[in-house]
C-alpha cells in the first residue's frame, strides 16, 4: 500500500486526498509524533496507509500548517552539475564523479514557508530529493531504490554571493542560510511510481516558468547517488539527498530573486510548493 506522509503542526500524519491523519492516533502509540521517528518505520507507514479510508481524519490541510516533511534528517546531501543543462549554462565542465556538499539540516522548512534572502545574489533550483527509508553501507545500486522511503520536491535556495565568496567556490555556506530548503508538501513512497526515473520538475517564478526538465535527464541517477554515498558514509533513515537542479537557474542570466517574488515548484505525481521570497537585512561584510 503506498503512503504520503506529512508534517502538520510539527507532528508526523499520513495524507489521504485534503485530510490528515494523526499517525501516532492512527497507530495507538507504536510510532510517536517525530516525522523522523516515522521515517524508520516505512513497512508500518504501508500498512497504517491502508487503514486510512475507514479511520476518521485528524483535520483538513491547511497550507499554513504544513512543516518541512523531514524537519530533522541527520544528513541532508545535495549533488551539484548533475544536468548537462545545468553545467553547461554554468560554463563548468561536466562531473567525472557526482560532485557532493551538504545543506545544513537547519536550512530546511515547510513547502509554504517565506525564503528570507540576505542579499541581492539569492537564486532558485528545482530538484528532486530522495528520502532514505532503509540505511545502509555499501548499499548496490541494482538494489538502491528499496532504500528509498519516497520522494519530495526540494528549492535548493543558493546565496550566489557567498558560494563564489571562496575559491574554489564553498557550496555548503551559501545555500545553508536559514529558510534555503524548502521542501515538501509531503514525501511520496516510491511504489507510487511505474518510473521513478521520469518526474518532470518546473520552476516558474510570478508564474514565468524558468526551469523545465525531468529527472531522465540526471548525469548520475539516482541510484547511482545513494550507491556512491553509502560507500563513504553510513545512510540513516530520514537522510535527504538533494539530486540536483536542470538549467534555466538566475545565475545564469543575472535573474535573481527580489522581494515580493512568488516561487511556484511543481515536480509531476509530487505537487506544488509556493514559496514567497522576502528579502531581509543584509548580512555582515565578510559573510
Ligand atoms: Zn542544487
Amino acid at each position: 500500500m503506498t503512503f504520503i506522509l506529512g508534517n502538520i503542526n510539527d507532528r508526523s500524519v499520513l495524507v489521504l486526498d485534503d485530510f490528515y491523519f494523526d499517525v501516532q492516533t492512527l497507530s495507538n502509540g507504536a510510532l510517536s509524533s517525530d516525522p523522523m521517528d516515522a521515517l524508520a518505520n516505512c513497512d508500518l507507514l504501508h500498512r497504517l496507509s491502508g487503514l486510512l479510508k475507514d479511520a476518521t481524519p485528524t483535520g483538513r490541510i491547511a497550507a499554513e500548517t504544513i512543516g518541512a516533511a523531514v524537519p530533522r534528517p541527520k544528513n541532508c546531501f545535495a549533488i551539484g552539475l548533475n544536468y548537462k543543462s545545468h553545467a553547461e549554462e554554468s560554463k563548468m565542465q561536466l562531473p567525472t564523479n557526482p560532485l557532493v556538499f551538504t545543506k545544513f539540516p537547519s536550512c530546511l522548512v515547510g513547502p509554504h514557508s517565506d525564503i528570507e534572502m540576505r542579499s541581492d545574489g539569492v537564486d532558485y533550483e528545482v530538484e528532486l530529493v530522495v528520502v532514505i527509508g532503509v540505511g545502509g553501507k555499501d548499499i548496490e545500486k541494482d538494489n538502491a531504490w528499496n532504500h528509498a522511503a519516497g520522494v519530495t520536491i526540494g528549492q535548493d535556495i543558493s546565496d550566489r554571493i557567498v558560494q563564489f565568496a571562496a575559491q574554489p567556490p564553498h557550496f555548503d555556506l551559501g545555500k545553508s542560510f536559514d529558510t534555503f530548503g524548502p521542501i515538501g508538501p509531503f514525501v511520496y513512497s516510491t511504489d507510487h511510481f511505474s518510473d521513478l526515473n521520469d518526474f518532470q520538475l518546473v520552476t516558474e517564478i510570478n508564474g514565468e516558468t524558468r526551469q523545465n526538465d525531468s529527472t531522465k535527464n540526471l548525469i548520475f541517477d539516482v541510484e547511482t547517488l545513494i550507491a556512491y554515498l553509502s560507500q563513504v558514509t553510513t545512510l540513516t533513515p530520514g537522510d535527504i539527498i538533494f539530486t540536483g537542479t536542470p538549467d534555466g537557474v538566475g545565475a545564469a542570466t543575472g535573474n535573481f530573486l527580489k522581494d515580493g517574488d512568488v516561487i511556484t515548484t511543481t515536480i509531476s505525481g509530487l505537487g506544488t510548493m509556493v514559496n514567497h521570497c522576502r528579502r531581509v537585512s543584509d548580512y555582515a561584510k565578510g559573510a
